[in-house]
């Protein structure tokens, strides 16, 4: 019982504390006077021994609270203690407002310039079969580019997600007849180990132009033309042979440093210039798998979006992208 009244002493001062308004306080009065009954009938049961300490228990805790209860009234009545339960003054909580991410940033820039230059968006999905991936872009299943370009699997050998938007170009040619120019963002995967310039999963934008006379001058005119109008005229791109399954001849794509201004820095492994992308004239082989004629000319080329965000916004790292570091979006 000691523990019972020890307990009910606790529970009464704490409603007490935050009652504000005399209609509270006689709630708790009745309560505690309830309380107070139940007490002295459950004292009743105990060996004589207990009784007495118990009896004295209850009357000082009742003798307490009615003190307590009488003080409070007067002061409610008095008007000492109002209930104040809005307070307007207090400021408000900061409110912090959102950015968007980089690599939606710089995408959205990219498709608004490409946009600009008369190109339309496909897109397509991220979960893709072999075919799509890699048998129509000119890399049958014992073709050693795949090693490049490998993927993580959700069912092997078939479903796979995408290494490349490619896949969006293929789908694209089988739906449509040329002339077109469209580009395809969008997320792709592959089995690259994380360091400053490579991740897992990064964003690609690629494009594909065909139509009659489409040539390399034109691939490279539109290609330096992109990147000069999100990074300034003063960027130099340049080109330079390179091996792709899919596009005869095929380009390695490379910006300045924006980091250093070529200079070379740890960013481009102090050569001043980074790779940012791949291109070249679409392979026969991939338009004759689409059903087009072999003597089809087109240009494709493909941005490795992740790059971009870290020269635009100069992020030295690329996984820095995908860590939800507040101290560094704060700076963007
Ligand atoms: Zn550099």
């Amino acid at each position: 019982m000691k523990n019972q009244i020890a307990k009910i002493k606790e529970e009464l001062g704490t409603k007490l504390s935050t009652v504000s308004a005399a209609d509270g306080l006689a709630v708790i009065e009745s309560s505690f006077k309830k309380t107070m009954k139940e007490l002295f009938t459950d004292m009743k049961a105990l060996v004589p021994e207990d009784k007495r300490e118990a009896g004295q228990l209850i009357n000082e805790l009742k003798n307490e609270f009615e003190a307590k209860f009488k003080a409070m009234r007067a002061e409610l009545a008095s008007g000492a203690k109002t209930e104040v339960t809005l307070d307007l003054s207090i400021a408000s909580p900061e409110f912090v407002r959102g950015k968007i991410h980089p690599l939606i940033r710089v995408g959205k820039m990219m498709e608004d310039v490409y946009k600009e230059m008369g190109f339309s968006i496909a897109y397509g999905p991220e979960v893709e079969n072999d075919k799509h991936n890699y048998e129509m872009l000119n890399m049958p299943y014992y073709h050693p580019a795949r090693d490049m370009q490998d993927t993580f699997y959700l069912e092997y050998p078939n479903v796979l997600l995408r290494s490349h938007t490619s896949c969006v170009q293929i789908r694209y040619m089988l739906a449509h007849k040329p002339p077109f120019m469209i580009i395809s963002p969008g997320v792709v995967y592959r089995v690259d180990e994380i360091d400053m310039q490579h991740t897992p999963c990064f964003y690609q934008v690629e494009g594909l132009v065909v139509g009659e006379g489409i040539n390399l001058a034109n691939l490279k005119w539109a290609m330096t033309e992109s990147a000069k109008r999100i990074f300034g005229d003063s960027l130099q791109v340049r080109f330079s042979p390179c091996y792709y399954p899919y596009t005869e001849p095929s380009a390695a794509v490379d910006m300045s440093c924006i980091m250093c201004g070529g200079k070379g820095c740890r960013t481009c492994k102090g050569t001043g210039w980074m790779r940012v992308a791949g291109a070249g004239m679409v392979h026969p082989n991939v338009f004759e798998g689409v059903g087009y004629s072999r003597e089809t000319q087109g240009f494709a080329f493909g941005w490795g979006l992740n790059r971009l965000p870290m020269l635009y916004f100069k992020i030295a790292e690329m996984r820095k992208l995908f860590e939800n570091e507040i101290s560094l979006w704060e700076q963007l």
